[in-house]
């Protein structure tokens, strides 16, 4: 039997679970080793409902199980190493493998083609400047226990101060507004109107709909600083405008952090974000690698959604299972991402039966959004995007 091909691909979560299972169909003499700190995947797009709603979703809508939906793969075509990646030697074509935080006991795993799928996180997730939300997994902590701590925190709270007027920080206001126990909420956005890539008909409803349900709604204004009290007791919230708000939580929903730790930096651009060639082959001092993919929210491009991960997946394992066939040969066709070709869309559940956004041009109202979303806060899809089959 000829030698399989091994793809190492780093990270398990939406992007290199899509990567993963996508080549094992289509590349028969490949053999994948998934790397990642976990074994679960988490579909955190629900985290605005479940967190703030502990009874809204039950845990095995949003946690799943990885390792069985590899089951139906040949014998030997498929291994996940539980850990992180803490480098990458081109070189030598192989990467260093922590395999617990503390631990100083590292392995090495050689791979043929290499695909970096490490995401991003967010500032609430490592709890920089917020109170702690796991809107994302961190390595190593045990998911579920970060989101029992953090249901307790938002159960207790009176008073939510949210840094931020995107998706997430609309979508978390409204949910915290049909609470009973969280009486005054304060959305502060630093642009003149929320949800600042949504058409103007949407910026408008996102906005009447958390006044229609008391959210104080701050705009032009910026938080400047967010100090949590010596006792963890409550949040001092500055922000640009001179006012300052007292709060028993502070929650930031501004910004993404790369996973990035492991990425030579000459593969960086200033931000810190995988820069990749529009095959989606990293791009190395200037030239791009025939051996290593980036896909997902790691990639230089600046929509980091879940919607852009599927096209981008398709095209990663379709051109290493074309270079796997020609031998990595110079003249092997390989496919093209095109970011201008992807479907503009938002959709924003404002609280649990109504919300905002559009398809393209076109206005959803609020029964579609509740369809299409707010019922469940899409997790009927997570069985899908955990078989790479969306
Ligand atoms: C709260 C929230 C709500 C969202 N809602 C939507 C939405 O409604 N619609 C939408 O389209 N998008 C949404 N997004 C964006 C979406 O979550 C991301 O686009 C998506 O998670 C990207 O998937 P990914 O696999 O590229 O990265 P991630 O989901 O960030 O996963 C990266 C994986 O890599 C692992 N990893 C990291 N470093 C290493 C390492 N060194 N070694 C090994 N493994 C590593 C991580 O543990 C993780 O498993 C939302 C994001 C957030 C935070």
């Amino acid at each position: 039997m000829s030698k399989r091909t091994t793809v190492v691909v780093i990270g398990a979560s939406h992007a290199g679970l899509a990567v993963s299972h996508k080549l094992l169909r289509q590349a028969s003499s490949a053999c994948i080793i998934l790397i990642s700190p976990s074994d679960k995947y988490y579909f955190n797009l629900s985290t605005p409902r479940f967190l703030v709603k502990p009874m809204s979703l039950q845990p095995n809508q949003y946690l799943y199980d990885i390792l069985p939906t590899f089951d139906e793969y040949p014998s030997g075509a498929f291994n996940f190493v539980k850990g992180l990646v803490t480098g990458i030697d081109f070189a030598s074509k192989s990467v260093q493998v922590s395999s617990a935080k503390s631990s100083v006991e590292s392995s090495t795993v050689a791979f043929d083609y290499l695909v970096i799928a490490s995401g991003s996180t967010t500032p609430a997730a490592v709890g920089q400047g917020s109170l702690k939300l796991p809107f994302k997994t961190t390595p190593f902590e045990d998911t579920k226990e970060a989101i029992a701590d953090a249901q307790a925190r938002l159960e207790a709270a009176t008073s939510v101060v949210i840094g931020g007027g995107g998706p997430l920080g609309v979508e978390l206001a409204g949910e915290l507004a049909e609470t009973a126990g969280v009486k005054t909420i304060t959305l502060v956005s630093k642009t003149s109107m929320l949800l600042h890539d949504a058409t103007e008909t949407v910026q408008r409803k996102a906005e009447a709909l958390l006044r229609k349900k008391n959210v104080e709604v701050l705009k032009n204004a910026a938080v400047e600083a967010a100090e949590q009290k010596a006792d963890g007791t409550g949040w001092t919230v500055t922000l640009s405008t001179g006012r300052t708000i007292a709060a028993d939580e502070y929650i930031s929903t501004t910004g993404s952090i790369p996973n990035n730790q492991f990425v030579p930096k000459q593969c960086l651009d200033h931000h810190g974000w995988v820069k990749v060639d529009e095959y989606l082959r990293i791009v190395d001092g200037g030239k791009s690698r025939s051996d290593t993919y980036a896909v997902g929210d790691i990639t230089f491009y600046p929509d980091r959604l879940l919607s852009r991960v599927s096209a981008q997946a398709s095209t990663v394992a379709s051109n290493i299972t074309a270079s796997i066939a020609s031998g990595l040969s110079p003249n092997t066709r390989l496919t093209k991402y095109s970011p201008a070709a992807q479907r503009r869309m938002m959709v924003v559940p404002v609280g649990q039966s109504t919300g905002t956004g559009h398809f393209g041009g076109w206005t959803l109202c609020g029964f579609l959004v509740w369809f299409f979303k707010g019922r469940d806060f899409l997790t009927y899809e997570a069985p899908k995007f955990l078989r790479g089959k969306q």
